[in-house]
């Protein structure tokens, strides 16, 4: 069975695909495959937004699709950026500038408690969707630190560890992430869905 991850985010792409792996009986597709249509995330919810990305591209592809919508809440924000993590600075999104402004928002606070999370969807183009979660917990450092990942992942620290998500190895944060545990939440129906062919 062909899967769609609907998603163009290249940072989410290619953990997603790394993530999954290989699942019998499931052929990974992109966006460079299939033309998907762009999908506003006017959801007030991650899970809002995931299920209507996911819905709306399997019914426009007739394929399977598998999409996530995910942010940053920060505590001391009360759950801000959220959301609006991509856009946190301004349209068009620029990981940089909203890196700045949330160091910017955070000054002078002790409170650095903040969390990633991730929903994602599984759609049928028959209507059917799953949905599971995935929660990172962690803290803002007080400047960015190292190169990986995309995002905020300079500005996060996971609980229990010193480096920011952008200095630890990709499969390091991939074992951890969010993004890991809301994927892996999806991976029966996955499997099952790989064994009916
Ligand atoms: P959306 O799901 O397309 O609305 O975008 C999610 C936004 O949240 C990304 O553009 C990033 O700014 C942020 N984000 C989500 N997951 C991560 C991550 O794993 N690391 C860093 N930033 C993330």
């Amino acid at each position: 069975m062909r899967v769609l991850v609907g998603t163009t985010n290249p940072g989410k792409l290619r953990e997603i695909l790394q993530i999954l792996g290989e699942i019998p009986g499931i052929t990974w597709l992109t966006p460079r495959d299939v033309p998907c249509p762009a999908v506003p995330e006017t959801g007030p919810t991650f899970a809002a937004n995931a299920r209507l990305k996911a819905l709306t591209i399997a019914i426009a592809t007739g394929l399977p699709t598998l999409a996530e919508d995910s942010g940053l809440e920060v505590d001391a924000l009360g759950g801000a950026p959220g959301v609006l993590s991509a856009r946190y600075a301004g349209d068009p999104p620029d990981p940089a500038a909203n890196n700045r402004k949330l160091l910017t928002a955070l000054a002078g606070t002790t409170d650095r408690r903040a969390h990633f999370r991730t929903v994602a969807a599984l759609a049928l183009p028959d209507g059917r969707v799953w949905t599971a979660e995935g929660v990172l917990e962690g803290t803002i450092a007080e400047a960015p630190r190292g190169h990986g990942g995309f995002g905020y992942d300079p500005l996060f620290i996971p609980a229990g560890e010193r480096r920011t998500l952008a200095e630890m190895a990709p499969p390091e944060k991939d074992a951890i992430s969010h993004r890991r545990r809301a994927l892996d939440g999806l991976r029966p129906v996955m499997t099952a869905l790989g064994e009916d062919g």
